[in-house]
């Protein structure tokens, strides 16, 4: 496997490959969202939880040039399974790209490139109680994290929640690893009333390490708690992105010490909390640098 790990975050990096993939399954799992699973061999044998795919989104209407939409749109690693050469994700309909992938069918076959971004840090270079906090689009990562992790022997706890029952996205790939998993929905639909981020800080007190995936806002509120309570997180983030190794620079993320920007694509998606500078659920939405298609 063309692997890395880097050294000082423990985190890994794949070559990536660009792959003919069939459809295997795909199923609409709620309102909005879908699980999509391809034959994707090459990704499967490469790919760790935390990275990602860039899929080439197939064209619509008839007559449409091949190349329409232009870009492909950047989906997480859900299940990663080298042994069965399958890999799966979860997305929601949220555009023109996700709407006209959601009518792909079984057997045909989807370009993908991948696996891309870094991965969560190494799970058996680090011990003690790891706590994995997901919402809504962001679950769906947790599943072959919390799998990995538990592999490597650490003992792994999950609390997922999302606003509605209907948008707890993935919940069933992350129970399907035996990770025990505490649920709440806003409101009261599944398990608890309330947020992932409610009573963080007496968990904390249990916890020696946090991989979480979400909201920004959300994460915000992860990254503050944990940085307040010194206990390391890492984070992956969901920015909108074009080229997704690197060249465009549309995916840009600010440093934690306000001198520059990080990439998501390369310099994560998956980041130490300790770097990047978030935006909290009160701040003003910056402006995005690009947006096309
Ligand atoms: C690393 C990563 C992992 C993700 N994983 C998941 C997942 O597992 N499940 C899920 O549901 N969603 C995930 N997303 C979000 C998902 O990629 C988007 O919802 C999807 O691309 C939207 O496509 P659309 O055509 O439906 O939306 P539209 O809004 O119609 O199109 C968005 C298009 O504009 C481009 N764009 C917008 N802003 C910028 C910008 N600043 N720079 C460059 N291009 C821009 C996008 O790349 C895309 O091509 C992930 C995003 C990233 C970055």
């Amino acid at each position: 496997m063309a692997a890395q790990t880097d050294q000082n975050s423990k985190q890994v990096t794949s070559q990536w490959v660009r792959e003919t993939a069939p459809v295997l399954a795909h199923t609409a799992g709620g309102r909005d969202w879908y699980v999509l699973t391809l034959q994707s061999p090459q990704v499967a044998a490469r790919a760790l939880p935390g990275q990602f795919v860039q899929i080439a989104v197939p064209t619509g209407t008839a007559g449409a040039p091949i190349d329409d939409p232009l870009l492909r749109r950047p989906l997480s690693l859900c299940t990663i399974e080298p042994a069965a050469d399958r890999i799966r994700v979860i997305y929601r309909v949220v555009g023109r790209g996700t709407a006209l992938l959601s009518a792909a069918v079984v057997g045909q076959r989807l370009d993908v490139l991948g696996p891309l971004g870094r991965s969560f840090p190494d799970p058996s270079l680090q011990g003690g109680a790891l706590l994995l906090i997901g919402g809504g689009l962001g679950i769906p990562p947790l599943a072959c994290a919390g799998a990995w992790a538990a592999a490597a022997g650490r003992s792994v706890t999950a609390v997922l929640g999302a606003r509605h029952a209907g948008d707890l996205a993935g919940i069933a790939q992350v129970q399907a690893t035996g990770v025990p998993v505490h649920v709440l929905t806003e409101d009261g639909g599944a398990g608890r009333r309330g947020r992932v981020t409610d009573g963080l800080e007496q968990r904390l007190r249990h916890t020696a390490e946090v991989w979480a995936c979400g909201p920004e806002p959300m994460l915000a509120a992860i990254q503050s708690a944990c940085l307040h309570a010194g206990t390391p997180c890492w984070l992956s983030m969901e920015r909108p992105m074009a080229c997704g190794f690197g060249v465009c620079a549309g995916c840009s993320v600010p440093k934690a010490a306000d001198d520059g920007y990080l990439k998501a694509c390369v310099d994560g998606p998956v980041f130490a909390a300790n770097v990047v500078r978030l935006m909290a659920a009160n701040a003003a939405p910056a402006q995005s640098a690009t947006t096309t298609d």
